[in-house]
């Protein structure tokens, strides 16, 4: 039994307390010069790249100079970060640390991330809970702005880690948001929803998950869940 567990960063492993946020706005100001409200706009379940250009030609940014100015823009918002994270302690979730270091030990299990944080930017946030040496692989917003393609990354780096192509139920796509339950769907992957960010229970369940729970504090749950 070989199973691939992926998980998303915000609201599922940490909570970082509007660290990303914070910074996204500074660098969106400085780049373009642009700021502005939200007015219902959420940043969760999308990619770095999405949210920035969304903010950027919301607030007026010609839609050529959003995606001319995107890689600036990017690296002041990962330099950002690394304040805001300084600053403001990152919150590990309950059960969390629990089941991410029992899956990493466990052999069957290769453990990542499947985030639409960029990179670095993931490296940041994880860096400052201890949490980011267990992650073997992992897709991420800096590999496509479109979550929906993420899974593929994933699965093809683990390939190379492993020499194993993963399919199916083998991989569990653990997170937060409607995003991350439908982003694996056209691989057949296990999807594990955690309410641990702005959507209810009642919510995530709409979208039909193969599990479903309040939060990770009953993280053996969850653990059997990925292995099933
Ligand atoms: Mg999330």
């Amino acid at each position: 039994m070989r199973r691939l567990a992926l998980f998303d960063i915000d609201c599922t492993l940490i909570d970082p307390h509007g660290a990303g946020g914070r910074a996204i706005f500074a660098a969106v100001e400085e780049t373009y010069g642009v700021c502005g409200g939200l007015d219902g706009y959420s940043f969760h379940g999308r990619t770095d790249p999405a949210i920035v250009t969304d903010l950027a030609t919301r607030w007026g940014a010609p839609a050529d100079v959003a995606a001319a100015r995107l890689p600036e823009c990017l690296e002041r918002y990962v330099a950002r970060l690394r304040l805001e994270v300084e600053a403001e302690e990152v919150e590990v979730l309950p059960g969390v640390r629990e089941l991410t270091t029992t899956l990493a030990c466990d052999r069957r299990v290769l453990v990542g991330l499947l985030t639409g944080n960029l990179e670095p930017g993931a490296r940041v946030k994880l860096a400052a809970t201890g949490l980011d040496g267990l992650f073997a692989v992992g897709a991420y917003g800096s590999d496509s702005a479109r979550r929906a393609d993420l899974p593929a990354v994933a699965i093809a780096r683990a390939e190379e880690h492993t020499g194993y192509r993963f399919g199916g139920k083998e991989i569990a796509v653990i997170g937060d948001t409607p995003h991350d339950i439908t982003c694996g769907a056209e691989h057949g992957v296990k999807a594990i929803a955690v309410a641990t960010g702005m959507h209810t229970t009642a919510e995530l369940a709409a979208y039909e998950p193969d599990y479903l729970f309040a939060d990770l504090s009953d993280w053996r749950r969850a653990y059997e869940a990925i292995l099933a």
